[in-house]
């Protein structure tokens, strides 16, 4: 099976389940018991494959990890309670004090402020207009350690140089991690740039339905481990491809109990299976909505890298599948964003994005308001910007709907 929905959808058919069951069941012990008393040491000498404690691993996390690996190509994956959990995971677990981290400077908010908190630790970070690769190597240096970028940032939806930045990273034994969740890996799989870890807020796309909080880092098999200069002495053993991921886990996982729980893997199992379907009707509303707004006398700008005009549009569509669900809109400075949020009916006003509804916040004001009208000026975030994450809602629906809120 080579498909990618038909493999998700199989995943866990791959090892026998109790009863013939098709779904793996949401296993809720948090220890497991050994008959004989040294296989439990080999379990945590990493002797023999097994389950320890559950803030560690669980069965049911497990078979959502294969089917994450599976869906970016990779070849190992940890979960977190959280998007921000597995970020805070790989940069705990590999950085040290003295290390340079150079990141995007269009970054998902709470992620901009993680990387600010490294600062107050003895990290260093950079960031840079990561549109082109040229701005990421001027600001390298003998100290950095990780390149750390998104694929359509948010909220102005620009596009980072993926493949430039992959070809840089490459030349330089350089860490290269690509925050995939705005495109999810139904879009677009960040080993195909160089990548050598995949971050994933599942809570987004995968997930689907807004009920569910989870994230993920997948290892793709291209970073050369052996290369990394902070792997602990314990964990360089055997095979290095596996040193990295044991060291988040580890470090990242175990030691700071960031941990997804069973019940929350299956929710996102169960989501991830119509992944491809959803993200392909929420991108072709979000095209027709795209297009709507361009030209509209109430719309200043749009930001979606399908319109033509978007200075990533070429970049976007050779790398991506579709244009994706999330977009941008500056109202008219007469235009009072509050008062058209009011007067949708069908998006809800939420910070949540990826959700089958139509989602919709007004973003100086919120998400992007703790750090203050200078950055968000050098992120290009004026106070009549909404942005809109598009459903799977009927397009005459919406297409209606914002004909009616928007003064013509
Ligand atoms: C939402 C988001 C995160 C954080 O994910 P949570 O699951 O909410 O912690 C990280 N990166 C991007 C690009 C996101 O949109």
């Amino acid at each position: 099976m080579k498909g990618f929905t038909s493999r998700i959808l199989h995943s866990d058919l791959r090892q026998p389940i109790e009863h013939g069951a098709l779904h793996k069941p949401v296993h809720t012990s948090v220890a497991f018991g050994y008959e004989q008393a040294r296989e439990i040491a080999e379990v945590f000498q990493g002797k023999r494959k097994g389950y320890s404690y559950a803030r560690q691993i669980n069965p049911t996390v497990v078979a959502l990890e294969e089917k994450i690996t599976l869906m970016e190509e990779g070849v190992a994956t940890a979960c977190f309670a959280t998007g921000m959990a597995a970020i805070h995971a790989v940069m705990f677990a590999l950085l040290r004090q003295g290390d340079h981290l150079v990141s995007s400077q269009f970054l998902f908010g709470n992620t901009n402020s993680l990387f600010n908190t490294l600062t107050n630790m003895g990290i260093e970070v950079s960031f840079v207009d990561a549109t082109d690769a040229a701005n990421v190597a001027a600001a390298l240096r003998p100290e950095t350690r990780i390149v750390f970028v998104e694929t359509i940032a948010n909220p102005c939806t620009q596009v980072s140089d993926l493949e430039g930045i992959g070809a840089l990273c490459a030349e330089r034994g350089l860490l290269y991690i690509v925050d995939n969740t705005m495109t999810s890996p139904w879009l677009f799989r960040p080993v195909t740039v160089g990548a050598g870890l995949v971050v994933n807020s599942l809570t987004k796309f995968i997930a689907g339905h807004g009920d569910v909080l989870g994230g993920a880092v997948t290892d793709t098999g291209r970073y050369d481990w052996s290369r990394f200069p902070n792997i602990h002495d314990v964990y360089r053993k055997g095979d290095p491809s596996g040193w990295g991921l044991l060291q988040i886990r580890k470090k990242g996982l175990r030691d700071t109990g960031g941990t997804l729980s069973g019940m929350a893997a299956h929710q996102i199992a169960i989501g991830a299976e119509t992944l491809a379907l959803r993200q392909d009707r929420s991108a072709g509303n979000a095209l027709t909505l795209a297009r709507f707004f361009d030209g509209h006398p109430a719309i200043e700008r749009v930001f979606y890298p399908g319109l033509p005009s978007h200075p990533e549009h070429r970049r976007a569509s050779e790398l991506f599948r579709n244009s994706g669900s999330l977009m941008s809109i500056e109202l008219r400075p007469d235009l009072d964003c509050f008062e058209v949020l009011d007067a949708l009916e069908i998006p809800i006003v939420s910070s949540n994005l990826g959700d089958n509804r139509t989602l919709a916040i007004p973003v100086a004001q919120t998400i992007y308001f703790e750090m203050g009208p200078a950055r968000r000026a050098s992120m290009g975030i004026s106070d009549g910007m909404i942005r809109l994450s598009i459903g799977i809602e009927d397009i005459d629906d919406l297409l209606a709907d914002f004909r009616h809120a928007l003064p013509a």
